[in-house]
């Protein structure tokens, strides 16, 4: 591969060594005309797209083309990672184009979910973040639910301009903008990506058929979730796949619980009261003693406590201990990002700690459910 040869498709630089990162190339692909970046040739052919990546920087560049043009943006968060996924400095790029917030994932919450409720909750999380919001449609792209009301929004808010989707990694971005292909473009004709004028090109651009794009904007990776940090394995220990099942235990002050080893969570001070996890249910839960629970990591992390297993457990960064206090009056939520969250029943107040992988967000919010 020349350095500097670019996709016909859309125009980035190709690369063969990073199937993750914008404009790869696998090696047998380089015999092909035209030379396609890997996310062009899958859209091409099989009117799919792919998950591609970039860092922060890279990301708020392409941010900052977003806000140059007339544009309207889909911000697609997780559900089940809200906090985690939600690009809080989304509204110093956007200018004033319209955002609706795209809330997926909602099959992952609870049968029993009071939906209005998780509506007004996301409403103003974001107007906390300083996110200006037009509309939210809580969808799911596994059930294939909300997109119909999605679509209408698109359509009748895009008017004359082009529809930009961002999102972090992992929050079914690919699911959506194949949902979208598939619903905007006609599959007789042959579907290309198209090249953009006017922007640095790790964009895959959809043709819409009045001289419009859909534009896909590659994934953007934020380290502090815990869902960046483990491999593929552990990775379906920690993000469900199925409706979570809250499991409620009733603490007394000195107690803690291993969430595998993945993280640990302590009842520093406080009376006796509930909490509630909202984790994969894979995970298996060690409750102790608080004073053994440096001994019992120490002895059991990696094998009876797991996982992640010793040997990938050693690649994670060390644990930090974060305490938090837990303030009288409201129902609050531990969030963890990419693990879950516990929500403190109580509203007499309580003293915690979670032990954790440096690096990994951990923050109290108003409980979601
Ligand atoms: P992207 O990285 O944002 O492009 O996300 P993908 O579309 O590749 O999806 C990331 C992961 O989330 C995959 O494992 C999907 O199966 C899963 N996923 C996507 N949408 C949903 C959804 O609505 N519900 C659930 N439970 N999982 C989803």
């Amino acid at each position: 591969l020349t350095a500097g040869t670019k996709c016909s498709g859309c125009g980035i630089v190709l690369q063969n060594e990073s199937p993750d990162h914008p404009g790869y190339i696998p090696a047998q692909a380089l015999e092909r005309t035209p030379l396609l970046c890997q996310r062009c040739f899958r859209i091409r052919n099989y009117n799919e797209s792919s998950t591609v990546t970039v860092d922060q920087s890279e990301f708020l560049r392409l941010l900052g083309q977003v806000g140059e043009q007339d544009a309207l943006v889909i911000h697609i968060v997780d559900l089940f990672d809200f906090h985690g996924s939600v690009i809080s400095g989304l509204q110093r790029f956007v200018g004033n184009n319209p955002v609706v917030l795209a809330v997926n994932k909602t099959d992952l919450l609870p049968k029993v979910t009071n939906w209005n409720k998780i509506r007004n909750w996301v409403q103003k999380e974001a107007k906390e973040l300083g996110l200006k919001v037009e509309d939210i449609v809580l969808c799911s792209a596994k059930q294939n639910t909300g997109f119909d009301r999605l679509l209408d929004i698109v359509g009748s808010m895009r008017g004359d301009r082009d529809v930009y989707v961002v999102g972090a990694t992992n929050v079914g971005k690919s699911t959506l903008i194949n949902r979208l292909i598939s619903d905007y473009s006609d599959l007789e004709e042959e579907l290309t990506t198209s090249r953009y004028p006017g922007t640095t090109l790790d964009t895959v651009n959809i043709p819409l058929d009045d001289g419009h794009y859909i534009i896909d904007t590659p994934g953007i990776v934020y380290e502090s979730r815990y869902t960046e940090l483990v491999n593929k394995q552990d990775l379906a220990a920690i993000m469900p796949d199925k409706p979570l099942k809250p499991l409620v235990y009733q603490l007394n002050e000195g107690q803690s619980l291993f969430f595998g080893a993945m993280a640990r969570f302590d009842f520093v001070q406080g009376g006796h009261q509930s909490f509630t996890f909202y984790l994969n249910n894979r995970l298996k839960i060690h409750r102790t003693k608080l004073e053994r629970a440096d001994e019992l990591f120490a002895n059991h992390a990696g094998v009876m406590l797991a996982p992640p297993v010793k040997a990938d457990l050693d690649k994670l960064p060390a644990w930090t201990r974060h305490e938090l206090r837990i303030l009288k009056g409201k129902p609050t939520d531990i969030f963890i990002s990419g693990l879950g969250w516990i929500k403190a029943n109580s509203t007499d107040g309580a003293l915690v700690a979670v032990h954790l992988p440096k690096g990994v967000k951990v923050m109290m919010r108003p409980s979601l459910i």
